[in-house]
């Protein structure tokens, strides 16, 4: 198959023929590696926690699509609340607008799952299983001996582990943990849909972590794609400072700048590109530059921080400047989507009482009297089953007839309750038909009503 060849400059993971370069990152240590890897393990922490922690009998985070049952740190929430995710997530994508104005991809680099996963799951195991990054790529140079079948074997079955790990925690956050068990207990016939997307989960995460890897930041990732249009040159980012390490040289030339050129800073990225060319679309602000060059540094008795986090304006020498408005205009955003979110989610009714009319014609004039027809709409937002009586307002000459004057209704779930008003006569006077509904738990007390019709005479 014939290649086209790239324009411009290939990336560090793209070869110029258009082939894929893996990346086998080397080892790095460091006070920033140190930082991530306690930001991996608390985030995994957290993410292990969620469905396992109970707040209020249920899950601390559990979002049952198929029953459209989503449940949050104790509040319960349905479908009719799904406006609330366009303030939660503007204020949400407005804060990493923020944080990224400010410091970069540290998003990429300290929290995202690829990477908390990738960096503290799956690169580890592979490191456990095929050594450090020289023995990596000799084990990938040499021929299919049984010892290399061995290996590899052995990594992608660990693998294949790990990810049917991460697919069923993953799971339980989409399904409750008993009926996940039961689901396991009585195996993928009984459950062939759940089975399946267990599987489909397991393979796409596989997939990923194994082979795919820094590809989804640098291809997949429409934020990477944004960065360039949310930061600018006082935005702090990892970088290179030119000035101080140009030009290259032998540590014992002293003509030359501090850069040795020992390219530590190369080898130890995971999107195998080099920090000297300047900020580049493919990194990822993971930081592993800077820990290798400070170390790099140490050891030579100069100054840390050739690579490090600064602004572009610092790198060039010129003063810092932390404020633009650009920050003000991402906050007030974030705040406001935040805000909404909350303080609507904390303000909802736990139960939602509607008389609608039903449908066909308004009213029926019979024997004397006119009838109109509702059905009351009772939704139990709350995460607890729930009893409700349903009293007729008394007033306005109306007889009100329920199918039902109390109703027990599951948590999450709804009642219809169909209502008859009647009126004397073929009256014209137009009156409210209220219904007074009392949620037994609490006495909480919600009105629902509507309008009574009837025939309108015209005189001629
Ligand atoms: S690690 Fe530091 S000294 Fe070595 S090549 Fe990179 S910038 Fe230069
Ligand atoms: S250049 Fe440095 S910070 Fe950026 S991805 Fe590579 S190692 Fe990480």
């Amino acid at each position: 198959m014939r290649r086209l060849p790239i324009a411009g400059q290939p990336t560090g993971s793209l070869a110029t023929d258009g082939r894929r370069r893996f990346v086998y990152p080397a080892d790095v240590s460091g006070r920033f590696n140190r930082v991530r890897f306690v930001i991996f393990a608390v985030l995994i922490g957290v993410w292990i926690a969620l469905p396992l922690v109970h707040v209020n009998g249920r899950p601390a985070l559990l979002l049952d699509i198929a029953t459209r049952e989503f449940y949050a740190f104790g509040a319960a929430f349905n479908a009719q609340d799904a406006w609330l995710l366009f303030f939660l997530l503007t204020g949400l994508g407005f804060a990493l607008a923020l944080v990224t104005a400010l410091w970069g991809r540290v998003f990429c680099g300290y929290a995202c799952p690829q990477t908390v996963f990738l960096d503290g799951v799956f690169r580890p195991i592979e490191r456990l299983i095929e050594g450090p990054r020289e023995k990596r790529i000799k084990l990938a140079r040499a021929p299919w001996t049984s010892g290399k079948i061995v290996r590899k074997a052995a990594k992608h079955a660990a693998f294949l582990v790990a990810a049917l790990g991460v697919a069923h925690v993953t799971l339980g956050l989409f399904v409750s943990l008993p009926s996940l068990w039961k689901m396991l207990w009585l195996g993928p016939a009984a459950h062939p849909a759940a089975f399946g997307w267990a599987m489909a989960i397991t393979a796409v995460i596989y997939i990923d972590f194994a082979w795919f890897r820094e590809q989804v930041c640098l291809i997949v990732c429409p934020y990477g794609r944004l960065q360039s249009a949310l930061t600018d040159e006082d935005t702090i980012v990892v970088g290179y400072d030119a000035a101080r390490g140009e030009p290259r040289g032998k540590a014992t030339d002293p003509s030359a700048g501090d850069c040795v050129d020992c390219k530590r800073c190369v080898v130890v990225c995971p999107t195998a590109i080099d920090i000297r060319d300047g900020l580049q679309l493919d990194c990822i602000g993971c930081s592993a530059c800077v820990d290798a060059c400070d170390d790099v540094m140490q050891k030579l008795g100069r100054k840390q921080g050739l690579v490090r986090y600064d602004s572009q304006r610092g790198l060039e020498g010129k003063p810092r400047r932390w404020w633009r408005p650009r920050l003000l205009a991402y906050a007030v955003l974030g705040v406001v989507g935040l805000v909404v979110a909350t303080v609507a989610a904390t303000r909802r009714t736990s139960f939602e009482a509607t008389l609608q009319r039903e449908r066909g014609a308004p009213y029926v004039v019979e024997a004397g009297e006119t009838r109109n027809h509702f059905t009351m709409h009772l939704v139990n937002k709350s995460g607890s089953e729930e009893s409700f009586t349903i009293t007729p307002d008394a007033g306005g000459g109306l007889d009100v007839a329920l199918s039902e004057e109390r109703v027990v209704i599951a948590p999450m779930r709804d009642a219809r309750i169909r209502v008859v008003a009647v009126a004397a006569g073929a009256t014209a006077a137009r009156r409210d038909v209220r219904l007074r509904v009392v949620r037994q738990s609490d006495g909480e007390t919600h009105t629902a009503e509507a309008k009574f019709v009837g025939p309108v005479v015209v005189s001629r």
